[in-house]
């Protein structure tokens, strides 16, 4: 049997991860949240000492900041919007004989002025570059969120509502970079105390089309994004349970982000996969956290 479809069917089984119905959309245990909670503690402990602005948004955004993300235009595969029904009462009575004969109600729904995060940063460009210029030395930034990515799988490390932890720096290249690097170290020592085995990698986002491989071609020549990979349902194909992106100015001359002398700020964002590195640590360590090495227990728990 596949070894995603077998793994899946294993969470299932240990009551990790809950079915719905829907691929990639899954109810969690208190014991797949308890690796979850515990995780993040160690990324506070790695990273509370930096003095990064905590903030956290819902898993929806507002829907004119994603139209100016310019998101549609790279990845409209994955993108989800929020609709409702505007209606009035005729229009109701109409929706519900539709739903009674089978027929497509979700055509008259409208578009609201949500649409579902697709990654945790998204919301804060356009949070920060409304206070005015960044303070002296920059800005960091400790976000979490709920994000949505319409690319329904049976891999368990591939869901359409997921949580990732975000640390995002906006600063001078120098700046940004090497906080890109100093994340890409702790990375690696936090998933090595953990008991995973890693390995970092070059690797570009999933742009849509034809014009989608240039851009994807360049991210890579340009080193522009690195992945942190563990073997979650392969060895030979491992997972991505970190990103390190690099978005040169980009960003900060889209948003207007502008750094005390006026010129245009670097960002940079680190994104942990939560329910990616859950999954590596039941993969590695077997389904009962019980179980696992004391001093990967340790490490997470005390
Ligand atoms: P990205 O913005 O694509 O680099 O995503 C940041 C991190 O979120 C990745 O390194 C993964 O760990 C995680 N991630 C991305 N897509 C998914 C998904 N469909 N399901 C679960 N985790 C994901
Ligand atoms: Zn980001």
């Amino acid at each position: 049997m596949d070894m995603q479809v077998s793994f899946l069917d294993r969470l299932f089984d240990a009551g990790l991860l809950i079915e719905t119905g829907v691929e990639g959309l899954y109810g969690r245990s208190g014991e797949f949240e308890g690796v979850i909670a515990a995780f993040e503690r160690l990324i506070d402990r790695t990273g509370g000492e930096d003095g990064a602005e905590a903030i956290r948004f819902p898993p929806g955004m507002n829907r004119a900041f994603f139209e100016k993300s310019g998101y549609m235009k790279s990845f409209p595969q994955l993108a989800g919007t929020v609709h409702s029904f505007c209606g009035c009462e005729l229009d109701h009575i109409s929706l519900l004989k539709c739903m009674e004969e089978g027929g497509d109600w979700t055509e008259g729904q409208k578009a609201t002025e949500i649409v579902l995060t697709p990654a945790a940063c998204y919301p804060l460009y356009p949070t920060v570059a409304k206070r005015g210029a960044l303070p002296a030395g920059g800005g960091l930034y400790d976000l979490q969120s709920w994000c949505f990515r319409h690319e329904p799988s049976n891999d368990p490390a591939r869901q359409q509502l997921f949580r990732m932890r975000e640390y995002v720096c906006m600063g001078t290249e120098a700046k940004v970079t090497e906080f890109r690097q100093l994340w890409m170290d702790r990375g690696v020592k936090m998933m090595q105390d953990v008991g995973l085995s890693v390995e970092i990698d070059i690797a570009n986002d999933p742009f849509f089309g034809r014009a989608g491989k240039l851009l994807a071609n360049n991210q890579r020549d340009q080193s522009l994004k690195f992945e942190l990979l563990i073997p979650v349902t392969s060895d030979v194909k491992k997972t991505a349970c970190m990103s390190f992106n690099y978005h040169q100015d980009a960003f900060g001359a889209k948003w207007g982000l502008a750094l005390e002398d006026g010129s245009v700020a670097h960002t940079a964002c680190v994104g942990f996969g939560l329910e990616r590195i859950a999954l590596a640590l039941f993969a590695a360590h077997g389904l009962d956290t019980k179980d696992w090495p004391d001093n990967v227990r340790t490490v997470l728990w005390g």
